[in-house]
């Protein structure tokens, strides 16, 4: 028993099957990627990675004769997805690059594992563990992450230029185990690199992009990546990450798309332009419209009649998220009793929103027919109905009616 092999997840009875199910030709399969990493560091392992020498097929064949569920992922890139007891596991067969245009490499399967950990991105990502527990560390990986030195497997220049989406990982990667400041000459590549990212689709920017800004001190990566022209290509609207850096300071809970939102500036330019480079989807692009484009603004020091009414025509989270990013941008250091006690009408809100107690068909039961009239009417009432802080009921929206005529 070492420290890998006393782990929860490295004892489970569902993975010693997977595990048990992919040797019964004699070839041993190990874990690798995330889990590997993860474990020596003592952070939850949230997803397990496989790597086997049998090929694809050979994987589906043994996985399946022992009862478990496979999924042809990406089969023909040599990654099958397992699925036992609710659990999945990605495996992948041994790999050599053959090619690779920066985007996409051509593989060829092998069965060396040095191989195969030649073509991963980073030292401490190319290790792998054993059903025993035995840690195969071909590149010094598990001192790297000790030190948190995030090293490309070989040279940073031709790692990246073999797939940009490498230079995106070396910052993401350094946001969650690096500890100091990279390296001048690794950094130096990716600024020479830096304009290759262009060839990456947008969503594959999104995904790695929002995991960085995920991470628990993003401001000090994205400013590295500014000052190092990285930033540049991948949000050319970006703003200096102070306000970020404050955000990170206050909010309640991590939060990658809001992170997102401080960091571009006011209008709807802005978020349009990352949202069609990004690929965001229409409810990311619909948050970042409210949080930075929005229709009416709203301000900390709103009544709170003026807050349930925003909140009834705007909803919870673009009220929150305009507020934090106010504060963040005035270089608020904490949330004070004040910003509490609007969170937490916000979150009351949120629980129980109050409704607007009128339709149109109780215009319709008083007279009003059909039409534009009777939307002018309604329009007035709910207008009263929120001035009023959203609290009046529908007999006191029928009087307000009648006094309009
Ligand atoms: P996490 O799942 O926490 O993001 P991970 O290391 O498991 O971390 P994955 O994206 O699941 O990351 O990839 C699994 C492994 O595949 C990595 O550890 C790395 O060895 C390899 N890998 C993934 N993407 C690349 C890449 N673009 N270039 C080289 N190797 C890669
Ligand atoms: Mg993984």
């Amino acid at each position: 028993m070492n420290e890998l092999s006393s782990q929860g997840w490295f004892c489970d009875q569902t993975v010693r099957a997977v595990m048990a199910a992919l040797a019964q030709n004699g070839q041993e399969p190990r874990f690798v990627g995330g889990c590997v990493r993860d474990s020596l560091c003592g952070r939850r392992v949230h997803d397990i990675d496989i790597a086997t020498p049998e090929k694809p097929q050979t994987v589906c064949d043994l996985l399946e004769s022992q009862g478990i569920k496979v999924i042809p992922t990406g089969i023909e890139h040599g990654t099958v997805t397992a699925v036992l007891n609710d659990k999945t596991f990605e495996i992948t067969t041994l790999r050599s690059d053959v090619s690779s245009d920066g985007r996409r490499a051509t593989v060829a399967f092998t069965d060396d594992w040095l191989e195969d950990a030649r073509r991963r991105d980073f030292t401490f990502n190319a290790m792998s563990l054993d059903r025993d527990g035995t840690l195969y560390d071909p590149f010094n990986g598990r001192d790297d992450l000790a030190k948190g030195v995030v090293r490309f497997v070989g040279s940073a220049r031709e790692r990246i230029r073999e797939d940009y989406l490498r230079l995106l990982r070396f910052f993401r990667f350094n946001a969650y185990y690096g500890k100091g400041t990279p390296d001048p000459e690794t950094l130096l590549a990716c600024t020479q690199e830096a304009s290759g990212v262009t060839q990456l689709s947008g969503e594959r920017i999104a995904a790695e992009m929002l995991r960085l800004l995920w991470a628990t001190h993003p401001a000090k990566w994205i400013r590295l990546m500014q000052r190092h022209h990285i930033l540049e290509p991948l949000i050319p609207q970006a703003q200096d990450p102070h306000a970020l850096e404050m955000l990170c300071a206050f909010e309640e809970t991590p939060d990658a798309l809001l992170r997102l939102a401080v960091l571009i500036p006011q209008g709807r330019a802005s978020v349009e332009a990352l949202v069609k480079r990004w690929r965001l989807s229409n409810a990311q692009k619909q948050r970042l419209l409210n949080a930075r484009a929005p229709d009416e603004a709203l301000l900390p020091h709103v009544t709170i009649e003026g807050l349930r009414c925003y909140l009834h025509r705007y909803g919870g989270q673009a009220a929150r998220d305009q507020l934090f990013i106010y504060w963040a941008e005035k270089q608020f250091s904490g949330i004070g009793l004040k910003e509490q006690t609007v969170l937490s009408e916000i979150d009351g809100w949120d629980k129980s929103p109050r409704r607007f107690p009128l339709a149109g068909r109780d215009l319709m039961e008083r007279g009003y027919a059909a039409g534009p009239q009777l939307g002018e009417a309604l329009k007035a009432v709910e207008d009263w109905w929120c001035r009023q802080g959203c609290q009046a009921d529908k007999a006191a929206c029928l009087t307000y009616l009648a006094s309009l005529d």
